[in-house]
């Protein structure tokens, strides 16, 4: 499979780094230090099309290819880890499963607003304090129809986004055995929205627990059939799962980048560490992984892009992009020797940041099992 990029693509990716350097990167210390969310910038990011990259044009959304949208991601990820995750999740987890499975009239009234035409952001929240691998068998939130409207109680954790966001798409168990996705937008009584979460990383990016106290909204929020919920959900998270790896490899070049340039000023015995063959090791394996990863996400973006089945391919972008991370960042705070272990050089921040990706829209553990049914040919 030939990934050269188009010249469209090329363009794109210039024109979303030219702003990420400029709005996004330059901010990335701020918005970790003060967990702060970076409003200017996203402000911003509307008119761009990077709010609905998933979203087609006759909603108000860019229309790009999926290799587009995962570039995006990935330069996103490269400037900060914790604007990029909030646009990821907004894209990949709340505008998907509308413009994927949303009726006509959900996606005219919801679609062109989250779009970008006025600022606003989305959220899903699928996770429990009792459920997050095993969706299927821990979803305890309940959805019962009352009249015309869905009643929901219950509640969700690490919901990105769910303070910052107009509309939160939630997984709920609408009988026994299946589950459905229903619209909730944030401003409706008996929704609750808890204190931000305090993580290791991507402190930028708001988490909460979100409480559903007799929730009540019309029944035309559902997302979808009723009772394909959890087979949406999982449509929904393969294509997030580009996301999430291309994010990992935005963040895994960022710190590259540091490295490299450290590696190169850097003197010890009478000469630049740059010139140590263990150093440049380090840097060899984390340029050629990087490399690995990218092409990999990719490869599944492309594949989604042209209809084809992609689960196993998404599984294995987000495994190998995810934990090449993890060890870029780990080996590019190697290389700054104790100064990576200050918050005063990026490559600290940005390996507190790429931890969660093996975790986040499904583990490592879970995107093996993923894979494994793939090859197996198992259900
Ligand atoms: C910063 C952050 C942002 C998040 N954003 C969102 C969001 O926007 N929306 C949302 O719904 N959720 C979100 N999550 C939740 C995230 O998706 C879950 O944490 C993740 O899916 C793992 O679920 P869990 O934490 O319940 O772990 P568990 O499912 O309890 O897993 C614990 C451990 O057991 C392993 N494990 C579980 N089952 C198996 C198995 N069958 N075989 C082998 N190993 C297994 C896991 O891999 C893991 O190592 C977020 C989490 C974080 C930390």
């Amino acid at each position: 499979m030939d990934f050269e990029l188009s010249s469209e693509q090329q363009m794109w990716r210039e024109s979303v780094h030219e702003f990420a350097a400029k709005e996004v990167k330059s901010r990335a210390r701020e918005t970790d230090e003060h967990a702060r969310f970076n409003w200017e910038a996203v402000g911003k990011m509307g008119p761009l099309g990077l709010l609905g990259l998933n979203v087609p044009e006759a909603y108000g959304g860019t229309g790009i290819d999926a290799v587009s949208a995962a570039i995006a991601i990935e330069e996103l990820g490269w400037a900060c880890g914790s604007t990029a995750l909030a646009i990821a999740a907004h894209n990949g987890l709340a505008c998907a499963p509308l413009a994927l499975f949303g009726s006509e009239a959900l996606k005219q009234r919801w679609l062109p607003r989250l779009a970008g035409g006025q600022g606003q952001l989305g959220a899903l929240a699928l996770t429990e304090p009792g459920a997050g691998s095993d969706l299927g068998g821990g979803v305890r939130t309940s959805a019962v129809l009352e009249g015309e409207a869905w009643i929901i109680v219950g509640q969700k954790m690490w919901t990105t986004n769910a303070s910052i966001a107009d509309v939160i798409v939630t997984l709920c168990r609408t009988d026994r055995d299946r589950m459905s996705l229903i619209l909730v937008p944030t401003g409706t009584p008996g929704l609750h929205i808890g204190p931000p979460e305090k993580k290791m990383g991507l402190r930028g990016s708001p988490t909460h627990a979100v409480t559903y106290d007799e929730v009540r909204v019309p029944r035309e929020n559902l997302v979808g059939v009723e009772g394909e919920g959890l087979a949406q959900t999982l449509a929904v998270l393969d294509g997030g799962r580009i996301g999430i790896g291309a994010l990992a490899v935005g963040l895994a070049q960022a710190a590259f980048e540091e490295a490299l340039q450290y590696a190169q000023a850097r003197e010890t015995f009478g000469e630049p560490i740059a010139r140590r063959q263990a150093i440049q090791f380090m840097l060899a394996d984390a340029a050629s992984e990087i490399e690995a990863g990218r092409l990999m996400v990719y490869r599944a973006a492309s594949l989604k892009q042209r209809g084809q089945p992609f689960t196993v391919a998404a599984a294995q972008a987000k495994l190998l992009a995810t934990e090449m991370a993890e060890r870029v960042t780990r080996n590019a705070i190697q290389i700054h020797g104790g100064y990576g272990y200050s918050a005063e050089f990026p490559v600290e921040r940005i390996y507190r940041d790429a931890r969660l990706m093996t975790i986040g829209e499904g583990t490592s553990e879970i995107q093996r099992i993923v894979i494994a049914r793939g090859i197996l040919g198992l259900r």
